[in-house]
């Protein structure tokens, strides 16, 4: 347990916030402990994975647990499919490396995504065509008010875009401790109907691709397009890609002819990135927070030095103007704390 911590590590947008107790926990046990230790205290907790997804705009009062339970074991199902089952401290991108390896076929889309493996389903995480929701089975988590180990399946999940139960009543109630997911052993499906990956492929000259080529592919088009954390501090795409109803959509399509839209239904998904870039915002800086130049959606850590509420209020003024360009209002992705 250490006292007046750092939390500038342990969160891929670098910004410096102190943590009044912090701990790193390995197993069960340690967790449960962790978790005594700030009721018998009354302190609020703060469980981190990766870091990748949250924005710390001032000191924490309270408990950060870093989660580090680690082990993957698998369970073959029939001739084709496996279980594979993951601890929650076990590096995501490293599971898909690892069932890759193996040949496991199903989250190789998911290749290269911050971030850990017990954080995946908070955000059902996604990308190039593949959500983990395609393939999850279940995941066992902590309640943290009564210490029992629940099990949540597919349903109980209750997975959206870049939404589940756990973002919402779920909500600092449960600890995610291990996630299992339904993988290929042969006959894989490969998703290649997302544009940018059969470019991809066609560049690399691959006709007939393996999920390692998928794989290849996608880490090729991320490196090509996001900003890679360990040189300019982010957490990926800021804000959610706003939902419109169609009628709103259909008006806003008479004032901006090339407004861009995903019809589902009686709604439109509309590229929060466009919006955003309509209004100016584009490789922006402001002090020391900035949108990423190549991606709009992307708040950086331009200077290195930006605090939380410095990233919070520049993304507070890029709500506000889209919100009067487009009357729409966005929704931001990642976790203020
Ligand atoms: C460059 C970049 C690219 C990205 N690209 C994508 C993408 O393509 N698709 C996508 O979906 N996301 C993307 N992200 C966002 C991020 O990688 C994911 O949301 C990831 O799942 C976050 O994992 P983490 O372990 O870092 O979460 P953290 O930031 O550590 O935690 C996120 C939230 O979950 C809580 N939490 C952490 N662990 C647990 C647990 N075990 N149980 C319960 N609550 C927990 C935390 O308290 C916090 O509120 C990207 C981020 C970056 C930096």
């Amino acid at each position: 347990m250490q006292e007046h911590f750092s939390l500038k590590p342990y969160n891929t947008f670098g910004v410096e916030a102190k943590s009044r107790y912090f701990t790193e926990v390995y197993d069960l046990e340690a967790l449960k402990d962790a978790i005594s230790f700030s009721k018998s205290r009354h302190l609020n907790m703060l469980f981190l994975g990766g870091g990748s997804n949250i924005l710390l705009t001032q000191d924490f009062d309270g408990l950060a647990i870093k989660l580090n339970l680690k082990g993957i074991s698998e369970e073959i199902l029939n001739e084709n499919e496996i279980l594979v089952t993951a601890k929650a401290g076990e590096n995501w991108h490293e599971l898909v490396l690892h069932c890759l390896g193996k040949n496991y076929g199903g989250l190789e889309n998911l290749s290269l995504i911050p971030g850990n493996v017990g954080t995946s389903p908070m955000q059902n995480i996604g990308a190039y065509g593949t959500e983990i929701k395609d393939i999850f089975v279940e995941c066992k988590v902590l309640n943290l008010e009564t210490l029992d180990i629940e099990t949540f399946d597919l349903e109980k999940c209750r997975f959206g875009y870049r939404d589940s139960i756990f973002k919402q009543e779920g909500k600092r109630k449960y600890i995610i401790l291990e996630v299992t997911f339904r993988l290929t052993r042969k006959d894989h499906l490969i998703k290649t109907e997302y544009g940018a990956i059969k470019n991809e492929l066609e560049q690399l000259g691959i006709q007939h691709p393996t999920i390692q080529d998928i794989s290849k592919a996608v880490i090729n088009i991320r490196k090509s397009k996001l900003p890679d954390p360990k040189i300019i501090g982010n957490a990926g795409s800021f804000f959610k890609n706003p939902t419109i109803p169609l009628i709103q959509f259909e008006r806003l399509q008479q004032k901006f002819e090339n407004i861009q839209g995903y019809p589902n239904g009686n709604s439109v998904k509309v590229p929060a990135g466009w919006l955003i870039e309509q209004c100016g915002w584009k490789g922006k800086q402001i002090g020391n927070a900035a949108s990423h130049q190549l991606q709009a959606l992307v708040i950086v850590n331009a200077t290195g030095n930006a605090t939380g509420k410095e990233i919070f209020d520049f993304s507070a003024m890029i709500i506000d103007s889209v919100k009067e360009k487009f009357g729409i209002e966005l929704e931001r992705e990642v976790n203020v704390v």
